[in-house]
């Protein structure tokens, strides 16, 4: 018997070193199953196993079998059915074992005299942090006897050490398929992530880059991953004091030097850097860059963890801040200048006696008063086109060749240089739309202004009307400087000017195309402008053309008889 428990003790040594083995080759956690249930069978002198694992939905299901013909194993159901989950192994019975054994044994036609069923269970994940300790119960383990010797507590004990190993493959199984699941989760997230994102390793060569990383910068993952930080990230322009390199030269991350490198977060040791990156074409962009230090519990840099974000539309918006003060600045200061000079000269007693002079100075204060006016609401206008959209009063049928009219006539007596021309085709009938009339005004004033102001040397300016069945395009032309083909689009932004010596000393804000196109386009219609420099410009408007009622017979008819404009006014002044 000695010799015999020897004997019994190796073998079942070889079994857990063989089990040991198969969990560390990473066979599959059916296989490894298999093996650990066909061990203890053979070590229990039993002739038959089963393996069920309790899975996710709260059941018991049989995961592998031994001894056991496959089409029988359905029959041993009855084992599982209600079988309680516990906390503590101590605390597990299946009710009726014994019962339940003799009827399956009865229907399969087995021979089963005696089973031990013992319980697959772990410590819980964290379960010794304080408190009562905590199980895992992961499943069951049975063997089967077909002769009538009842389990001795040192067979049970043998099995505990089976089930103890079982247990450990399911939970590393299991524990494997989460890290699985949660890298997976990871990839998505750091794949599917707007802003750009790099891990390093310590030594700051990179070991990951993300798909918006790798379109910012115009580095595949492929080629950059392994190369170092600085191959990728090349600033043409840096506005922080320090570079990565410089930064973890100084200590970082074990002393924080975020504030010496940017504007950093300070207690979370993250350091910030932004500036003008390189990309791999040579463009640039701007960006900002948060790097953050993965540590490992005893204070060793694991990784840093870099978010590059694309900061070029916060960079134009400083811009346009700084463009909208120098701007207003300069656009304010002209008039409240010109109208304080005025009002101070007319202080004077001796001015006052000077009836023409001081006409002459009323009308300048209320001229630059005026232009004072255009200029608020044209802020006021810009912002609330940011804001959403511009409030349209009153929309009606609008017949743009008398708007035309009228606005030619406001320009005309201000220059003697310019010829200002009207010419709408079909004259007597030109069809009307629907819009705002005072919209659709200011669009013709702000384009018939900018004609005049941008040809300093005088010459024609015509507004002309065209009519097709879909559209009406009134067309504002000029001999002026012109606009070079490079700047014709950036126009209709907001506040942007040309730079020119010829444009520089012209008054203006750079808002009138801006929005002069975003009432355009509130009416459904199209604003664009064709130009040489030096040759001229001819600004277009095309408006959708409402069916039917012409606003001078609408007119007529509600009996307000109205006399059509002549076919084309030209005033010479
Ligand atoms: P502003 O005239 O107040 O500067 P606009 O938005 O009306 O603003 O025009 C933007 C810019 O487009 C002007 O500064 C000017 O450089 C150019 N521009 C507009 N109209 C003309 C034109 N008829 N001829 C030449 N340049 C023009």
């Amino acid at each position: 018997m000695t010799l015999n428990l020897l004997d019994y003790r190796i073998r079942q040594r070889d079994y857990l070193l063989s089990i040991t083995q198969a969990m560390v080759s990473r066979l599959n956690v059916r296989a490894v199953l298999r093996l650990i249930l066909q061990a203890a069978v053979d070590m229990l002198q039993g002739q038959s196993g089963l393996i069920a694992l309790y899975n996710a939905d709260g059941a018991f299901a049989f995961w592998t079998s031994y001894g056991l013909p496959p089409a029988l194993v359905d029959a041993f159901h009855p084992l599982i059915e209600g079988v309680p989950a516990v906390d503590k192994a101590e605390d597990f019975t299946i009710p009726n074992l014994a019962d339940k054994l003799a009827q399956i044994a009865e229907e399969t036609g087995l021979l089963l005299r005696q089973v031990v069923a013992l319980p697959m269970v772990v410590d819980a994940a964290g379960s010794h942090a304080g408190g009562e300790p905590r199980q895992d119960f992961l499943g069951v383990l049975f063997v089967f006897r077909s002769h009538s010797l009842s389990f001795s507590p040192d067979d049970r004990q043998i099995l505990k050490s089976f089930a103890d190993y079982a247990a450990i493959a399911v939970n590393n199984a299991q524990l494997y398929e989460a890290a699985v699941t949660e890298r997976g989760r990871l990839d998505a997230l750091l794949e599917s992530s707007g802003d750009g994102i790099m891990v390093l390793r310590p030594d700051l060569s990179i070991e990951r880059l993300n798909r918006a990383l790798a379109s910012l910068t115009g580095w595949t993952a492929e080629e950059a991953v392994g190369r170092q930080h600085d191959d990728v990230i090349v600033w043409a322009r840096q506005n922080s004091d320090m570079t990565l390199n410089q930064a973890m030269e100084q200590g970082w991350p074990s002393r924080d030097s975020g504030v010496a490198m940017g504007r950093s977060a300070g207690a979370s040791r993250t350091l910030y850097a932004e500036g003008e990156l390189r990309r791999r074409n040579g463009s640039v962009v701007s960006v900002g860059i948060t790097y953050a230090p993965l540590l490992g519990r005893n204070g060793r840099l694991i990784n840093i963890i870099s978010t590059i974000r694309d900061i070029t539309r916060f960079r134009e918006a400083d811009v346009l801040k700084d463009t909208f003060i120098s701007v207003v600045s300069h656009e304010l200061k002209t008039p409240v200048s010109i109208i304080k000079g005025y009002a101070e000269t007319l202080r004077r007693p001796e001015a006052r006696r000077n009836p023409a002079l001081v006409e002459e100075m009323l009308a300048s204060i209320t001229e630059e008063s005026d232009r004072l006016a255009r200029l608020v609401d044209d802020l006021l206008d810009a912002s609330r086109l940011q804001a959403g959209g511009l409030p349209f009063r009153d929309v009606e049928e609008v017949d743009l060749r008398f708007i035309a009219r009228r606005v030619i006539e406001r320009y005309a007596p201000q220059s003697t240089q310019h010829r200002l021309v009207l010419d709408f085709t079909p004259a007597d009938d030109f069809p009307t739309v629907r819009g705002d009339p005072q919209r659709l005004e200011q669009v013709l004033d702000n384009l018939v202004s900018n004609a005049i102001k941008y040809s300093p040397r005088g010459g024609v300016v015509e507004i002309k009307g065209e009519a097709s069945t879909v559209e009406v395009v009134i067309s504002v032309r000029d001999e002026g400087v012109g606009i070079p083909f490079e700047e014709q689009e950036r126009i209709f932004t907001r506040f942007h000017r040309v730079e020119s010596p010829e444009t520089r000393a012209v008054a203006g804000t750079g808002l009138g195309l801006y929005l002069t196109r975003a009432i355009v386009q509130a009416h459904g219609g199209r604003c664009w402008v064709d130009s040489s420099p030096g040759q001229g410009a001819t600004f277009y408007v095309a408006l959708p053309r409402e069916t039917g009622l012409a606003l001078w017979r609408g007119a007529e008819a509600d009996g307000a008889p109205q006399t059509p404009p002549d076919d084309t006014i030209i005033l010479d002044m």
